[in-house]
């Protein structure tokens, strides 16, 4: 028998949920999630995945992950620090390390575990961060864990920042602060301001930690927002995710040996959660060799991007002030912005709607993620599909 009281929070929540349009029912794939996706037995074109590069269905991912699970298995067996460290593990982190021009790397199960890991092995209840308003939902709770002060900055407001930085410094309350930002903000697309933020970090001595799950692989040619800015020696914690353009699962945190090696130490989900698996993390070393040795996907996907903005920009679309290839389509109204998305997806295109609470009231979007791996014909699909529904909802002319 379950809880009475269990029972009637879930029933009352899901009820209030379902009521306002808010409750997510997920649409499983019974395809790969390539540029083409199957649904319901329906095959669309997919803008919706993090698969920047289209290495989530590279054949050399595939075999160099098919080797690793014929050598060590499909487990790791153990967390890394008692025996599930592999000799692939930790080319990895040489691997990720040279790729992000740091000392040294160390890799997690997920981007949003580095996170969970990261902040609170250096950040405790005597220190601050300062916060920039639209981090990530992993940052948010990566802070909250590590019970120092939270002091929310306005979105890339660097008078805001500075004006916070100040204070904090001058009211010698705390021991360590740091400051804190996604590289790429997700839901418009725009780069943080890494010059400046560096600039008010060296000025009152802050810590520097950048969560680049949407620059790396995407910006500075593959190798992040960071080498984009040629700030590499400068940021103290470099985060990045292996599970977006990578193409596989996983994360890791690069910067100075010393960092690291603590890291290695005291850092919760290294030390008590089971290693990344070997197909992962083979998978994983196979992306970055790709990577180093060639710019290729990176510019395939650049110029998939730019196609897909001129394209709906031409038609009329409001396409936001994104800076990397994540290309919002803003409709405004929230349930107009939820039947866009729905009739996109009947014509052919699978684009997801983004509406209040996750971005501000009245600029409800379709998010659109180009990919290395569309052809130009599925593009020019996609737009002719965009000018239909465009045009049946009076979005433009
Ligand atoms: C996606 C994302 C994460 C989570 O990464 P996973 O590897 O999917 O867990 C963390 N931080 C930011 C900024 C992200 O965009």
């Amino acid at each position: 028998m379950s809880s009475k009281q269990l029972e009637q929070f879930l029933t009352e929540n899901l009820e209030d949920l379902k009521g306002k349009g808010l409750y997510n029912v997920i649409d499983p794939l019974q395809s790969a999630n390539g540029p083409m996706i199957t649904i319901n037995g329906k095959s669309l074109i997919n803008l919706s995945s993090n698969n920047y590069l289209g290495l989530a269905t590279d054949s050399r991912l595939k075999k160099a992950a098919a080797e690793a699970v014929e050598r060590y298995g499909v487990g790791a067996g153990a967390v890394r620090t008692i025996n599930g460290t592999l000799d692939i593990h930790l080319e990895l982190e040489e691997k990720l390390a040279k790729f992000k021009q740091t000392e040294a790397a160390i890799a997690y199960q997920s981007g949003f575990n580095c996170n969970m890991a990261a902040i609170s092995a250096v950040m405790d209840k005597n220190d601050a961060i300062l916060s920039d308003e639209l981090n990530h939902a992993s940052i948010i709770d990566g802070c909250r864990l590590s019970r120092a002060k939270i002091i929310r900055f306005n979105h890339s407001d660097m008078k805001d920042l500075r004006a916070k930085a100040k204070e904090a410094k001058e009211s010698g309350q705390y021991n360590k602060i740091m400051v804190i930002t996604d590289g790429v903000f997700s839901m418009d697309g725009d780069i943080a301001k890494l010059p400046e933020i560096v600039e008010i970090a060296e000025e009152f001595d802050l810590i520097t930690y950048v969560d680049d799950a949407h620059g790396s692989g995407v910006l500075g040619k593959g190798a992040g927002t960071v080498k984009h800015f040629g700030l590499s020696d400068r940021i103290d914690f470099q985060i990045g995710t292996l599970s977006k353009a990578i193409g596989v699962v996983g994360g890791y945190v690069a910067g100075k040996r010393d960092l690291i090696d603590w890291l290695k130490v005291r850092s919760r989900p290294f030390l008590f959660s089971t290693a990344l698996t070997p197909a992962d993390v083979a998978a994983s070393i196979k992306a970055i060799e790709l990577l180093t040795a060639s710019s290729e996907l990176n510019e395939r996907l650049w110029d998939n991007a730019d196609y897909l903005k001129e394209g709906l920009q031409k038609l009329g679309f409001d396409i936001g002030n994104s800076e990397t290839p994540i290309t919002p389509c803003i409709i405004g109204d929230e349930v107009k912005t939820q039947e866009f998305s729905k009739r996109l997806n009947e014509k052919g295109v699978y684009a997801k709607s983004i509406v209040f609470p996750t971005v501000p009231k009245g600029t409800g979007r379709v998010r659109n993620m180009p990919s290395a791996a569309h052809t130009k014909a599925m593009l020019d699909e996609a737009l002719a599909i965009y000018e239909t529904v465009g045009k049946e909802m009076g979005v433009i002319q």
